[in-house]
Protein backbone atom coordinates (compact mmCIF):
# COMPACT_ATOMS: atom_id res chain seq x y z
CA UNK A 1 0.00 0.00 0.00
CA UNK A 2 1.35 3.13 -0.86
CA UNK A 3 2.12 5.54 2.03
CA UNK A 4 -0.16 8.22 1.72
CA UNK A 5 -2.67 5.15 1.56
CA UNK A 6 -1.65 4.14 5.07
CA UNK A 7 -2.25 7.11 6.54
CA UNK A 8 -5.34 8.30 5.02
CA UNK A 9 -6.86 4.90 5.54
CA UNK A 10 -5.86 5.41 9.73
CA UNK A 11 -7.69 8.62 9.53
CA UNK A 12 -10.99 6.90 7.79
CA UNK A 13 -10.84 4.11 11.06
CA UNK A 14 -11.28 6.97 13.62
CA UNK A 15 -13.28 8.73 11.80
CA UNK A 16 -11.67 12.09 11.00
CA UNK A 17 -13.73 14.14 8.65
CA UNK A 18 -13.88 13.05 5.16
CA UNK A 19 -11.19 15.03 3.67
CA UNK A 20 -9.72 16.12 6.35
CA UNK A 21 -6.13 17.45 5.21
CA UNK A 22 -3.93 17.64 8.70
CA UNK A 23 -5.43 14.29 10.47
CA UNK A 24 -3.49 12.07 7.55
CA UNK A 25 -0.34 14.38 8.28
CA UNK A 26 -0.64 13.72 12.29
CA UNK A 27 -0.65 10.24 11.28
CA UNK A 28 2.55 10.80 9.17
CA UNK A 29 3.84 12.70 11.96
CA UNK A 30 3.82 10.18 14.68
CA UNK A 31 4.40 6.43 12.97
CA UNK A 32 6.38 5.53 10.18
CA UNK A 33 5.14 3.50 7.66
CA UNK A 34 5.70 0.13 9.07
CA UNK A 35 3.82 1.13 12.02
CA UNK A 36 1.20 2.54 10.11
CA UNK A 37 0.78 -0.91 8.57
CA UNK A 38 0.89 -2.60 12.47
CA UNK A 39 -1.96 -0.42 13.63
CA UNK A 40 -3.91 -0.94 10.51
CA UNK A 41 -3.84 -4.67 11.61
CA UNK A 42 -5.24 -4.34 14.88
CA UNK A 43 -6.84 -5.26 16.94
CA UNK A 44 -4.89 -8.76 18.11
CA UNK A 45 -1.64 -9.92 20.55
CA UNK A 46 1.95 -9.70 19.38
CA UNK A 47 1.29 -13.11 17.68
CA UNK A 48 -1.76 -11.76 15.85
CA UNK A 49 -0.26 -8.85 14.53
CA UNK A 50 3.11 -10.87 13.66
CA UNK A 51 0.94 -13.12 11.25
CA UNK A 52 -1.24 -10.38 10.08
CA UNK A 53 1.55 -8.07 9.28
CA UNK A 54 4.51 -10.85 8.39
CA UNK A 55 6.64 -8.68 11.05
CA UNK A 56 8.78 -11.00 13.55
CA UNK A 57 7.07 -10.87 17.32
CA UNK A 58 10.07 -9.53 18.57
CA UNK A 59 9.94 -6.24 16.45
CA UNK A 60 6.15 -6.30 16.74
CA UNK A 61 6.85 -6.65 20.38
CA UNK A 62 8.83 -3.72 20.31
CA UNK A 63 6.74 -1.29 17.87
CA UNK A 64 4.17 -1.92 19.93
CA UNK A 65 5.92 -0.66 23.35
CA UNK A 66 6.89 2.64 21.13
CA UNK A 67 3.40 2.97 19.81
CA UNK A 68 1.74 3.00 23.64
CA UNK A 69 3.99 5.58 24.82
CA UNK A 70 2.93 7.70 21.76
CA UNK A 71 -0.77 6.99 22.68
CA UNK A 72 -1.45 5.12 19.14
CA UNK A 73 -2.16 1.80 21.09
CA UNK A 74 -3.83 0.45 23.60
CA UNK A 75 -3.40 -2.70 25.70
CA UNK A 76 -6.12 -4.99 27.47
CA UNK A 77 -6.03 -8.15 28.89
CA UNK A 78 -7.99 -10.88 27.31
CA UNK A 79 -8.25 -14.22 28.16
CA UNK A 80 -4.78 -14.90 29.77
CA UNK A 81 -3.33 -12.62 26.73
CA UNK A 82 -2.46 -9.07 25.92
CA UNK A 83 -4.61 -7.47 22.78
CA UNK A 84 -3.18 -4.12 21.32
CA UNK A 85 -5.91 -2.27 19.55
CA UNK A 86 -5.26 1.03 17.96
CA UNK A 87 -7.34 4.19 18.90
CA UNK A 88 -11.34 3.97 18.31
CA UNK A 89 -12.44 7.53 17.55
CA UNK A 90 -10.90 11.38 16.61
CA UNK A 91 -11.06 12.68 19.76
CA UNK A 92 -9.32 9.38 21.47
CA UNK A 93 -6.67 10.04 18.92
CA UNK A 94 -6.68 13.85 19.74
CA UNK A 95 -6.32 13.23 23.73
CA UNK A 96 -3.83 10.17 23.85
CA UNK A 97 -1.60 11.54 21.51
CA UNK A 98 -1.03 15.10 22.69
CA UNK A 99 -0.02 13.89 25.45
CA UNK A 100 2.31 11.88 24.20
CA UNK A 101 5.96 12.94 26.11
CA UNK A 102 8.02 13.45 23.04
CA UNK A 103 5.62 15.27 21.40
CA UNK A 104 7.35 17.44 19.17
CA UNK A 105 6.22 21.29 18.95
CA UNK A 106 5.23 21.21 15.22
CA UNK A 107 2.68 17.98 15.75
CA UNK A 108 1.39 20.05 18.59
CA UNK A 109 1.29 23.18 16.46
CA UNK A 110 -0.85 21.04 13.76
CA UNK A 111 -3.34 19.97 16.36
CA UNK A 112 -3.39 23.39 17.18
CA UNK A 113 -4.18 24.57 13.25
CA UNK A 114 -6.69 21.31 13.25
CA UNK A 115 -8.61 22.73 16.36
CA UNK A 116 -9.36 26.17 14.53
CA UNK A 117 -9.52 25.12 10.97
CA UNK A 118 -11.28 21.57 10.98
CA UNK A 119 -12.48 20.67 14.18
CA UNK A 120 -15.41 22.99 14.39
CA UNK A 121 -17.67 21.42 11.47
CA UNK A 122 -17.17 17.99 12.93
CA UNK A 123 -18.08 19.32 16.20
CA UNK A 124 -21.10 20.80 14.61
CA UNK A 125 -21.75 17.43 12.70
CA UNK A 126 -21.04 15.40 15.76
CA UNK A 127 -23.90 17.95 17.77
CA UNK A 128 -26.30 16.72 15.46
CA UNK A 129 -26.35 13.29 15.43
CA UNK A 130 -28.25 13.44 18.49
CA UNK A 131 -26.03 11.37 20.57
CA UNK A 132 -26.12 10.94 24.25
CA UNK A 133 -23.26 13.39 25.51
CA UNK A 134 -20.42 11.18 26.73
CA UNK A 135 -19.83 13.83 29.56
CA UNK A 136 -21.10 16.21 32.32
CA UNK A 137 -20.56 18.80 34.21
CA UNK A 138 -20.04 18.70 37.61
CA UNK A 139 -21.15 21.38 39.81
CA UNK A 140 -19.08 23.59 42.24
CA UNK A 141 -19.94 22.00 45.64
CA UNK A 142 -20.10 24.62 47.90
CA UNK A 143 -22.89 26.47 45.95
CA UNK A 144 -25.52 24.24 46.07
CA UNK A 145 -28.68 24.95 48.22
CA UNK A 146 -28.49 23.65 51.77
CA UNK A 147 -29.72 20.64 51.94
CA UNK A 148 -29.77 19.43 48.46
CA UNK A 149 -29.41 15.93 47.58
CA UNK A 150 -26.00 15.68 46.22
CA UNK A 151 -25.02 12.06 44.59
CA UNK A 152 -21.63 11.24 44.45
CA UNK A 153 -22.01 11.64 40.96
CA UNK A 154 -22.73 14.95 41.47
CA UNK A 155 -19.82 15.91 43.74
CA UNK A 156 -16.19 16.44 42.24
CA UNK A 157 -14.51 15.63 46.04
CA UNK A 158 -16.36 12.46 46.39
CA UNK A 159 -15.80 11.04 42.79
CA UNK A 160 -11.36 11.56 43.80
CA UNK A 161 -11.52 10.26 47.55
CA UNK A 162 -13.35 7.24 46.20
CA UNK A 163 -10.90 6.48 43.58
CA UNK A 164 -8.81 3.73 43.38
CA UNK A 165 -5.64 5.64 41.76
CA UNK A 166 -5.26 9.42 40.70
CA UNK A 167 -2.88 10.98 38.15
CA UNK A 168 -3.16 13.84 36.70
CA UNK A 169 -1.89 15.30 33.19
CA UNK A 170 -1.91 18.26 31.21
CA UNK A 171 -5.06 19.73 29.25
CA UNK A 172 -4.64 18.63 26.03
CA UNK A 173 -7.08 21.65 24.47
CA UNK A 174 -5.32 24.19 26.41
CA UNK A 175 -1.76 22.57 25.07
CA UNK A 176 -2.69 22.92 21.69
CA UNK A 177 -5.02 25.88 21.46
CA UNK A 178 -3.21 28.54 23.93
CA UNK A 179 -6.01 30.29 23.79
CA UNK A 180 -5.69 31.47 27.09
CA UNK A 181 -3.75 31.56 30.33
CA UNK A 182 -5.95 28.80 32.83
CA UNK A 183 -4.16 26.24 34.47
CA UNK A 184 -2.35 23.20 32.57
CA UNK A 185 -1.60 20.53 34.50
CA UNK A 186 -5.46 19.79 35.84
CA UNK A 187 -6.92 16.78 33.98
CA UNK A 188 -7.46 14.54 36.75
CA UNK A 189 -7.35 10.65 35.61
CA UNK A 190 -9.40 8.00 37.89
CA UNK A 191 -8.50 4.31 37.95
CA UNK A 192 -8.03 2.20 35.26
CA UNK A 193 -7.35 5.90 33.29
CA UNK A 194 -4.72 6.69 36.12
CA UNK A 195 -3.02 3.22 35.49
CA UNK A 196 -2.98 3.50 32.06
CA UNK A 197 -1.18 7.23 32.68
CA UNK A 198 1.58 6.11 35.10
CA UNK A 199 2.16 3.13 32.79
CA UNK A 200 2.56 5.27 29.47
CA UNK A 201 4.43 8.11 31.41
CA UNK A 202 1.92 10.68 29.85
CA UNK A 203 1.13 12.37 33.59
CA UNK A 204 2.38 11.77 36.86
CA UNK A 205 0.29 9.93 39.85
CA UNK A 206 -0.86 12.37 42.97
CA UNK A 207 -2.86 11.68 46.34
CA UNK A 208 -6.14 12.64 46.62
CA UNK A 209 -5.34 15.38 48.80
CA UNK A 210 -3.38 16.80 45.59
CA UNK A 211 -6.02 16.08 43.53
CA UNK A 212 -8.66 17.84 45.73
CA UNK A 213 -6.07 21.32 45.49
CA UNK A 214 -6.48 20.64 41.59
CA UNK A 215 -9.96 20.97 41.64
CA UNK A 216 -10.28 23.86 44.34
CA UNK A 217 -7.38 25.89 42.06
CA UNK A 218 -9.20 25.09 38.64
CA UNK A 219 -12.49 26.63 40.55
CA UNK A 220 -10.59 29.47 41.76
CA UNK A 221 -9.41 29.37 37.93
CA UNK A 222 -12.86 29.95 36.72
CA UNK A 223 -13.06 26.63 35.28
CA UNK A 224 -15.39 23.74 34.80
CA UNK A 225 -15.43 20.32 36.51
CA UNK A 226 -16.58 17.73 33.36
CA UNK A 227 -16.87 14.43 34.15
CA UNK A 228 -18.12 10.72 32.91
CA UNK A 229 -21.81 11.09 31.74
CA UNK A 230 -22.37 8.18 34.13
CA UNK A 231 -22.90 7.04 37.45
CA UNK A 232 -19.94 4.75 38.16
CA UNK A 233 -16.73 3.72 36.27
CA UNK A 234 -15.72 7.44 36.78
CA UNK A 235 -12.58 7.51 34.61
CA UNK A 236 -11.48 11.45 34.25
CA UNK A 237 -12.41 14.21 36.01
CA UNK A 238 -11.57 17.60 33.20
CA UNK A 239 -11.38 21.21 34.46
CA UNK A 240 -12.60 22.97 31.28
CA UNK A 241 -12.19 26.77 30.41
CA UNK A 242 -14.44 27.99 27.54
CA UNK A 243 -12.42 28.86 24.64
CA UNK A 244 -9.92 25.80 24.00
CA UNK A 245 -12.21 23.22 25.30
CA UNK A 246 -13.46 20.37 22.50
CA UNK A 247 -17.11 21.17 24.41
CA UNK A 248 -17.91 24.09 26.23
CA UNK A 249 -16.88 26.57 22.95
CA UNK A 250 -20.02 24.88 21.01
CA UNK A 251 -22.41 25.61 23.79
CA UNK A 252 -22.23 28.91 23.65
CA UNK A 253 -21.82 28.86 19.39
CA UNK A 254 -24.34 26.21 18.54
CA UNK A 255 -26.58 26.52 22.06
CA UNK A 256 -26.65 23.24 22.45
CA UNK A 257 -25.72 20.75 25.29
CA UNK A 258 -25.46 17.51 22.83
CA UNK A 259 -22.12 17.45 23.12
CA UNK A 260 -21.92 17.71 27.18
CA UNK A 261 -24.72 17.38 30.10
CA UNK A 262 -25.40 19.65 32.60
CA UNK A 263 -25.22 19.38 36.22
CA UNK A 264 -28.44 18.57 37.85
CA UNK A 265 -28.52 21.93 39.15
CA UNK A 266 -29.90 25.23 37.74
CA UNK A 267 -29.05 28.57 39.64
CA UNK A 268 -31.66 30.98 41.21
CA UNK A 269 -30.71 34.72 41.88
CA UNK A 270 -31.95 36.34 44.74
CA UNK A 271 -33.16 39.44 43.47
CA UNK A 272 -33.16 40.92 47.62
CA UNK A 273 -29.29 40.47 47.86
CA UNK A 274 -28.42 41.30 43.98
CA UNK A 275 -26.84 44.57 43.20
CA UNK A 276 -26.95 43.93 39.82
CA UNK A 277 -22.96 44.01 39.64
CA UNK A 278 -22.57 41.93 36.75
CA UNK A 279 -19.99 39.80 37.91
CA UNK A 280 -21.61 36.94 37.44
CA UNK A 281 -22.75 37.31 33.65
CA UNK A 282 -19.41 37.84 32.85
CA UNK A 283 -18.07 34.75 34.92
CA UNK A 284 -20.85 32.56 33.08
CA UNK A 285 -18.90 30.31 30.44
CA UNK A 286 -21.31 29.94 28.52
CA UNK A 287 -23.07 33.14 28.57
CA UNK A 288 -26.67 31.63 29.82
CA UNK A 289 -26.90 34.83 31.72
CA UNK A 290 -28.36 38.74 30.97
CA UNK A 291 -30.19 41.46 32.20
CA UNK A 292 -33.47 41.66 31.66
CA UNK A 293 -36.66 43.57 33.40
CA UNK A 294 -38.39 41.38 35.28
CA UNK A 295 -42.03 42.88 37.62
CA UNK A 296 -40.99 46.44 36.55
CA UNK A 297 -37.14 46.01 37.56
CA UNK A 298 -33.66 44.99 36.22
CA UNK A 299 -32.73 41.47 37.24
CA UNK A 300 -30.51 39.20 36.45
CA UNK A 301 -31.79 36.24 33.93
CA UNK A 302 -31.26 32.80 33.46
CA UNK A 303 -31.21 30.92 29.79
CA UNK A 304 -32.04 27.13 31.26
CA UNK A 305 -31.75 25.79 27.69
CA UNK A 306 -28.38 27.05 28.10
CA UNK A 307 -27.05 26.99 31.64
CA UNK A 308 -24.75 24.07 32.24
CA UNK A 309 -25.27 24.08 36.24
CA UNK A 310 -22.04 24.71 36.90
CA UNK A 311 -21.94 27.09 39.65
CA UNK A 312 -19.10 29.57 38.72
CA UNK A 313 -22.39 32.32 38.60
CA UNK A 314 -23.01 31.57 42.52
CA UNK A 315 -19.32 30.96 43.18
CA UNK A 316 -18.13 34.49 41.90
CA UNK A 317 -21.70 36.23 43.45
CA UNK A 318 -19.52 38.87 45.81
CA UNK A 319 -23.42 39.61 47.57
CA UNK A 320 -23.96 35.35 47.99
CA UNK A 321 -27.20 36.44 45.88
CA UNK A 322 -27.32 32.76 43.63
CA UNK A 323 -27.89 28.95 45.18
CA UNK A 324 -27.98 26.17 42.81
CA UNK A 325 -31.03 24.34 43.19
CA UNK A 326 -31.93 20.87 42.18
CA UNK A 327 -33.89 20.72 39.42
CA UNK A 328 -33.17 17.42 37.59
CA UNK A 329 -33.82 13.55 39.29
CA UNK A 330 -31.00 11.67 40.20
CA UNK A 331 -31.95 9.16 36.88
CA UNK A 332 -31.03 12.14 34.64
CA UNK A 333 -27.70 10.60 35.06
CA UNK A 334 -27.14 7.13 32.98
CA UNK A 335 -26.55 4.30 35.95
CA UNK A 336 -27.75 6.23 38.73
CA UNK A 337 -30.48 4.64 41.29
CA UNK A 338 -33.55 6.53 41.38
S1 LIG B 1 -11.86 18.67 27.82
FE1 LIG B 1 -11.39 20.42 29.18
S2 LIG B 1 -9.75 19.90 30.67
FE2 LIG B 1 -10.05 18.20 29.14
S3 LIG B 1 -8.47 18.58 27.82
FE3 LIG B 1 -10.21 19.73 26.97
S4 LIG B 1 -10.34 21.80 27.98
FE4 LIG B 1 -8.76 20.50 28.93
S1 LIG C 1 -25.58 30.40 34.56
FE1 LIG C 1 -23.58 30.02 33.64
S2 LIG C 1 -22.15 30.11 35.37
FE2 LIG C 1 -24.19 29.87 36.24
S3 LIG C 1 -24.46 27.67 36.50
FE3 LIG C 1 -25.33 28.21 34.50
S4 LIG C 1 -23.65 27.86 33.06
FE4 LIG C 1 -22.72 27.96 35.09
S1 LIG D 1 -22.86 38.52 40.82
FE1 LIG D 1 -24.47 38.40 42.36
S2 LIG D 1 -24.88 40.51 42.89
FE2 LIG D 1 -23.73 40.56 40.98
S3 LIG D 1 -25.31 40.58 39.36
FE3 LIG D 1 -24.80 38.45 39.74
S4 LIG D 1 -26.30 37.76 41.26
FE4 LIG D 1 -26.31 39.99 41.28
Amino acid sequence: MEAEELYQKLSAQIGAPPGSERIPRLWKMICNEKEASLLLAMPGTVEDLARKTGFSEEEVASMVRVLFRKGVTFEREKGGSVQYSMPRHLLQFHDASIVWPEAPADFLALWGEFMEAEYPNFARAVASMGLEPFTRVVPVEQTLEGGSRVLPADSAVKIVEQARRLAVTKCTCRLTSKKCSAPIEVCLQLNRAAEYTIKRGSGREITVEEAKEILRKSEEAGLVHVTDNRASNEHIICNCCSCCCVALPYIKEIGSRVLLAPSRFLPEVNAEKCTLCGVCVDACPVKALSFAQAAGRDSVRVKEDLCIGCGQCAYRCPEEAIDLKEVRNPEFVPGAAA
